[in-house]
């Protein structure tokens, strides 16, 4: 007994005393256990207990554009789009909405947006026409659905809820998932709706460009080449149910090769989530994210490596793929938000509900 008593030193005492004090206030082990993780300085899971939040939103507009690349007038129009789709994603979450719906209804706003290259406003492939591509995951079970390659579906987000919710498969493609967007009564267009004079003239642009290049080589996108490809779009959310989705939507890489599906509608590679780790959406050069396993790699690395999501996002932007790749959101467990690109640019906005409530875009004049 005496032996043991000489055990219990000051700090010891101290530390029992916190712990009863706390156990009596309501904390929870896992805070406890948080706690003690704060103490370890290479513990980056301390910062992410640090301020719990309710739910947590994020959103990209497409890597590569820049602001200084646009005049006045779009940058505002960009900026006032970026902000209305946190604000529908918000509203959502902010009201006990989930994740999934929360990032379903911003990417449908988007894809209605011609100034993205998701829905109306997609680029066009080298046959001169429009294949888009979409996926949305659920983190709750790893629930999934994408579409590859459609030419005809308004809003291919909804259809790859579709197959998530209605079918026992992952991706559809081409004719078969249209067949199926008609079975599920979504509306279906005229290939030509998603055209638009700017991303017509972008094609017409990178079509000189490319023709004194390889075919096998995959162009890399300059400063030049506003809307070329910009503008894919995707969210991610925490909801206020502990829940994660992703949502990623694209028309691809302008005059692309007919048939050639990127990363957004493979999961793993733009898009992503897993209630135990994060949720991520990608953009960028697609055939860079598939061979990394982009979106995969984040969750795998807060999984097995025990990072953060700020650090597992910068490992893969920063140490796997090539300078201009592209960027991409992610949202970890605990509402904790990664915005990370290696491109020009990428246009975005995230909020939660302990405040944060940013655009990154040029503000509005
Ligand atoms: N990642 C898309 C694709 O390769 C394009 C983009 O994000 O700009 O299809």
């Amino acid at each position: 007994m005496s032996h043991n008593r000489r055990r219990l030193t000051r700090p010891h005492r101290n530390v029992i005393t916190l712990i009863v004090c706390m156990l009596v206030s309501g904390w929870t082990v896992s805070q406890l256990a948080a706690l003690e993780a704060i103490d370890d300085p290479n513990s980056s899971q301390a910062i992410e207990t640090e301020r719990p939040v309710k739910y947590a939103i994020a959103l990209h507009g497409g890597a590569g554009a820049d602001p200084s690349q646009f005049n006045d007038e779009a940058n505002a129009k960009r900026y006032e789009s970026l902000e209305q789709a946190l604000k529908i994603g918000v509203k959502i979450l902010d009201e006990g909405g989930t994740a999934l719906d929360a990032v379903e209804q911003v990417v449908v706003y988007l894809e209605n947006d011609p100034q993205f290259n998701a829905g109306v406003g997609a680029v066009f492939n080298a046959a001169g026409s429009h294949e888009l591509d979409a996926a949305i995951m659920d983190g709750r079970k790893k629930d999934c659905g994408a579409v590859a390659g459609v030419s005809r579906v308004k809003n291919p987000i909804l259809l790859a809820r579709q197959v998530m919710i209605n079918t026992p498969h992952v991706l559809l493609a081409g004719l078969g998932a249209e067949e199926f967007a008609k079975q599920q009564g979504l509306d279906l267009v005229d290939p030509s709706y998603f055209d638009t004079p700017a991303s017509r003239a972008a094609w017409e642009k990178r079509r000189q460009k490319q023709e004194n290049e390889p075919l096998t080589r995959l162009l890399k996108p300059s400063p030049e080449d506003v809307g070329a490809y910009y503008g894919t779009v995707g969210c991610v959310a925490l909801d206020s149910h502990g829940n994660l989705a992703a949502a990623t939507s694209t028309g691809g890489m302008s005059n692309k090769k007919f048939g050639r599906v990127g990363d957004t509608p493979i999961i793993g590679a733009g898009t992503y989530a897993d209630n135990e780790t994060c949720a991520v959406s990608g953009t960028g050069i697609g055939e860079q994210f598939i061979r990394h396993n982009v979106a995969y790699d984040v969750a795998a690395r807060m999984k097995y490596l025990k990072q953060d999501v700020q650090t597992a996002a910068k490992g893969i932007i920063e140490k796997q793929l090539n300078p201009d790749d592209g960027g991409i959101i992610a949202v970890s467990k605990t509402g904790q938000i990664a915005y990370e690109y290696n491109s020009l640019a990428m246009g975005g906005a995230a909020a939660d509900s302990n405040g944060k409530y940013e655009i990154y875009w040029v503000k509005k004049k």
